[in-house]
């Protein structure tokens, strides 16, 4: 979604207010995919607090599906953003070139604020460092990937039995001699 910024960039600075949606579908974090959950729509405000300078605030509540770092089951993890951001403003007439960097004003295109590059760099913010579905989440099994949450799976018995049994016979030798 796109603000239009010439309203608050022309002479008068007349400050720019809109409630708009979120178009993002899903979140791109370190080389990986995640889908938004849930959104709510964008409000936000863009004024000229000094020359060249504009001052964004805003809000927006969404909810990122982030897999637990032990099990992966995904857990839903909302993101209340309610944000204040100061940049230059852009001079007139400019285009900035297309850059991937995540530096502060990428998200100011001559006239144009992009509303989703400007959320995308407040999720970043956000991201927490570590997400689980529980405190005591038990993971999953190391040999056969099954979630220890859903139950037990066996391997670890099986690795125990053979020696049992191998005690067991010697009990049994023992027994016969
Ligand atoms: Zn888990
Ligand atoms: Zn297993």
């Amino acid at each position: 979604m796109i603000l239009d910024l010439s309203g608050v960039l022309s002479e008068q600075h007349t400050p720019v207010g809109d409630t708009v949606s979120c178009s993002m579908e899903r979140i791109k974090v370190g080389g990986k995919f995640y889908p938004l959950r849930a959104k709510s729509d964008v409000h936000i405000t863009v004024r000229q607090v000094e020359d060249h300078r504009l001052r964004i605030t805003g809000t927006c509540r969404l909810t990122v599906d982030i897999p637990c770092d032990r099990c992966l089951t995904a857990v839903p993890v909302e993101f209340d953003l309610d944000f204040q951001r100061e940049v230059e403003s852009p001079a007139p007439g400019t285009v900035s070139e297309e850059t991937d960097e995540l530096d502060e004003s990428n998200y100011i295109d001559g006239y144009h604020l992009d509303v989703d590059r400007l959320l995308y760099n407040e999720i970043l913010v956000g991201w927490p460092m570590k997400v689980l579905c529980s405190e005591s989440c038990k993971g999953i099994c190391s040999i056969c990937g099954q979630n220890l949450n859903e139950g037990a799976c066996g391997c670890e018995d099986m690795g125990f039995d053979p020696r049992m049994s191998v005690i067991r016979d010697v009990f049994k030798n023992f027994k016969e001699v």
